[in-house]
This record gives structure tokens, sequence and C-alpha cells, in this order.
């Protein structure tokens, strides 16, 4: 891994443009708030990206044309950080909930979904030292909320 001190908004912007072009053809409002008592951390950038951009591809898939899609980064207390992706999107069933993070769950088989988005996501958190959690409701959306160490990773 590759741990930096880094400025997580600077690292969502750079995810955000991948989606900029998609987001403005579908009336996405994609928000993203990062509190100001957050500081620059030692993360590694490159696994944070591919964290966001699967969150990310997996809210745009969940909404509607003109839906919304926030990302907001806070401080959790004195050690870690918090990241908050939410959509106001399909939301997932109950009995799906347990299963999003195995690797090839996917209920998006018809439409190319792989499976492996969730569980990869999940692998590169735990590398980061952090943790993933997810509260849904179908119809009405999801969040993702993961806790990252200010302090960086083990490697
Ligand atoms: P894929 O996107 O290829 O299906 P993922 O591992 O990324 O695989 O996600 C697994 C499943 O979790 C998806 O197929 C979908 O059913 C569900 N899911 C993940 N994120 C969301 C979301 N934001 N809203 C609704 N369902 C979601
Ligand atoms: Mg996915």
């Amino acid at each position: 891994s590759n741990f930096q001190r880094l400025h997580i908004g600077d690292v969502i912007e750079e995810v955000v443009g991948f989606l900029s072009k998609e987001a403005m053809h579908r009336s996405i409002e994609l928000s993203v708030r990062v509190s100001p008592d957050v500081p620059d951390f030692e993360c590694d950038r490159g696994r944070l990206q591919q964290i966001l951009l699967n969150l990310l591809n997996n809210a745009f898939a969940a909404v509607n044309d003109g839906g919304h899609v926030a990302i907001s980064v806070e401080r959790r207390d004195e050690d870690h950080i918090r990241l908050i992706v939410s959509d106001d999107g399909c939301g997932i069933p109950e009995s799906d909930l347990k299963r999003i993070f195995e690797p090839f769950f996917s209920t998006k088989a018809q439409q190319g979904g792989t499976g492996l988005g969730l569980s990869i996501t999940y692998g590169l958190v735990k590398e980061l030292g952090g943790d993933i959690q997810v509260e849904s409701r179908v119809g009405q959306g999801t969040t993702f909320s993961i806790t990252l160490p200010i302090t960086g990773g083990k490697d």
C-alpha cells in the first residue's frame, strides 16, 4: 500500500470528476460536504478513490434521473473520520442487506453487474484499517458509512 498525507476533499473531487458527465446528463444532484474540522490524514489515495468510485457507481445505478447522491465527511472522534455516501434511490431489501458484501452477489446481472464492487470495497476499507456499515430502506434510499483512522493503517 501507499500511504501519504492527503486532503480528502481533493480525492473526492477527483472521483466526482469521473461522474460529472453522467450526473449532468441524468440531472442527478451530486453534493459534497467536507466538515471544516476534518484534518488532512494518512491514507492510500488509490484505495480511497476505488472505494468512493464503487460506492458512487452503485448510488448512480440506484437513483432515478433527477435523484440525489450526497458525499459527506465528518470527524467522528480524535482518531477517526467518517465518510458517508448516501442516495435517494431504490434501496436494498432487508433480505439482500446481509449479502451485499459477498463476492458475486448482484441484483444487476442483466445490466452487467459483477457483484464484486462491494466485496472489493469491503476488503479495501479493511486494508485501510477502517470499517463500513450500511443502512437502507426500500423506496427511500441507502447510506454507506465508512470510518477511517486518521493516523493511517498498518503497512
Ligand atoms: P454490482 O454493482 O456489480 O451488482 P456490488 O457488489 O457493487 O455489485 O453491489 C452488490 C449489490 O448490492 C447490487 O447488485 C445491489 O443490489 C446492491 N446495492 C449496492 N449499493 C446499492 C445502492 N446504493 N442502492 C441500492 N442497491 C445497492
Ligand atoms: Mg457495484
